[in-house]
């Protein structure tokens, strides 16, 4: 198999293609709405009613016609709205009418005074209300009208739509108990390494914990995937044959193969790096080798050439899975903890997302100025941990994320990976980037 090397630039734009041809509308399941959070929407939100389903007050204070209040004439009170009440009035004429915030508006009103804005006084067995010269008041001013936000019928969040606290409230405002979402992608990762033991055991002189299983399944998670965590594989090449195997087409028939596989080590040119070897010996061909970036350089990425069958379509157009589990990509990930993150989140984090079936599926770059002078080696895009303050500086005028690499020891370094909420990008030209530049920042 001949080395596919790429830059940044070009392994980016080969993962967002199979990304776009990954993107996958199949499995559709059933949850409850406070189980939805990360989920991806496989159908649309639909507002059952208009929203505000009634013309509603902004403001504690009095509902009444602005014209008439605008005159500043005490205007008697007819009557009072709470929020739950049901639409009251009509208002009479040189009348208001008390209400609460989230009350309906009484026929005939078309605005609130606010109570800060009024005085009131009693006369002749009634009270009175008047708006205070000498401000005036406009027609809906503090009202929303019903329907202003969505129309009963309209299609407000779309299929593909990921469901966080916001997309939550909707939903729950359009009265869905259940949603229906896209089944999650099944990502089996396999740590390989002979000094590997479990979190959980002892480990003898030479030994180490396997740390990136928990933290890939923590990064799965997240993009919308479901981990599932296989043992520990040994660096032998039966071992790992064998360990390729279960994921992607297990012996029992009652158990699917996973869609994805992430192999965490085991990429690096050293004798006992056999990874690669082992992912083309069950199939895979590889979009790429190698990218010149610096943690994860000897990153693959693979694709087993499985037969897929066609997504049928439901009868709301969603792409329902006909049976078929597929496993269709593979990455070996470098074993270094910081490596497996970086190159987790700029290549693997977007396959899962398309596989999720989520509309946005790109790594998560952002902007921040640069707090210290950052020097570097020319030749491969660098992706240094670091800390962005969001916000925090705003006492001092610094209202931009202000963001500073951690110091650390290389790649291997948990400590510093643990202190960081972002990698600073140093493109691969650049020799040295001057405090105060504006930087990207991969987020974590
Ligand atoms: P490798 O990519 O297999 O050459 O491993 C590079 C470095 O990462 C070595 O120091 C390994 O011990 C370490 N490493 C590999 N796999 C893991 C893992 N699952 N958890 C923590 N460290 C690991
Ligand atoms: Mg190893």
């Amino acid at each position: 198999m001949s080395a596919v090397l790429l830059s940044y630039e070009e392994a980016a734009a080969e993962i967002a293609a199979c990304a776009t041809r990954l993107n996958s509308r199949w499995r559709v399941e059933r949850v409850p709405l406070r189980e939805a959070r990360g989920r991806v929407l496989a159908r649309p939100i639909v507002a059952d009613r208009d929203q505000p389903p009634f013309v509603r007050s902004t403001r504690d204070g009095f509902a009444c016609r602005a014209r008439e209040a605008s005159q500043h004439q005490p205007l008697r009170i007819a009557g009072a709205s709470r929020a739950g009440d049901a639409p009251a009035g009509p208002l009479p004429t040189a009348s208001a009418w008390e209400i609460m915030t989230g009350a309906p508006l009484p026929a005939g009103a078309d605005a609130v005074m606010m109570l800060e804005h009024v005085g009131t006084g009693d006369g002749m067995g009634s009270k009175f209300v008047r708006l205070l010269p000498p401000r005036t008041l406009e027609a809906s001013e503090n009202v929303v009208a019903q329907g202003a936000q969505a129309r009963q019928g309209d299609e407000l969040l779309d299929a593909g739509t990921v469901m966080h606290a916001g997309q939550i409230a909707l939903a729950g405002a359009c009265g869905y108990a259940e949603l229906d979402v896209f089944a999650r992608p099944l990502v089996a990762i396999l740590a390989t390494g002979d000094e590997l033991v479990p979190v959980e055991a002892e480990p003898a002189p030479g030994q180490i914990r396997n740390s990136n299983g928990p933290m890939l399944a923590a990064l799965v998670e997240v993009a919308g995937g479901e981990p599932w965590l296989l043992r520990v594989a040994a660096d032998r090449a039966e071992a790992l044959d064998i360990a390729i195997g279960t994921a992607i087409a297990p012996a029992s028939g009652t158990v699917l193969g996973a869609d994805l596989l992430l192999v965490s080590g085991g990429v690096s040119a050293g004798k006992f790096d056999l990874v690669e070897p082992a992912l083309e010996r069950a199939g895979a061909a590889f979009h790429f080798t190698g990218v010149k970036i610096q943690p994860g350089r000897p990153t693959v990425f693979g694709e087993f050439p499985c037969p897929i069958a066609d997504p049928v379509q439901d009868q709301n157009g969603a792409g329902i899975e006909n049976g078929t589990k597929r496993c269709r990509c593979c990455f070996g990930l470098p074993g270094n903890p910081v490596s497996s993150a970086v190159t987790f989140l700029l290549f693997a984090a977007p396959i899962v997302a398309a596989l999720a079936g989520r509309r946005e599926t790109g790594p998560r770059l952002a902007l921040a100025r640069l707090a210290s002078d950052v020097k570097s080696k020319p030749g491969l895009t660098r992706f240094l941990p670091a800390n962005c303050t969001f916000g925090a500086g705003v006492d001092a005028g610094l209202w931009e994320p202000q963001v500073a690499p951690v110091p650390w020891q290389g790649s291997g370094d948990l400590t510093a990976l643990a202190r960081a909420n972002c990698f600073l990008v140093v493109p691969e030209s650049a020799e040295r980037i001057d405090a105060g530049a504006i930087v990207r920042i991969l987020l974590w």
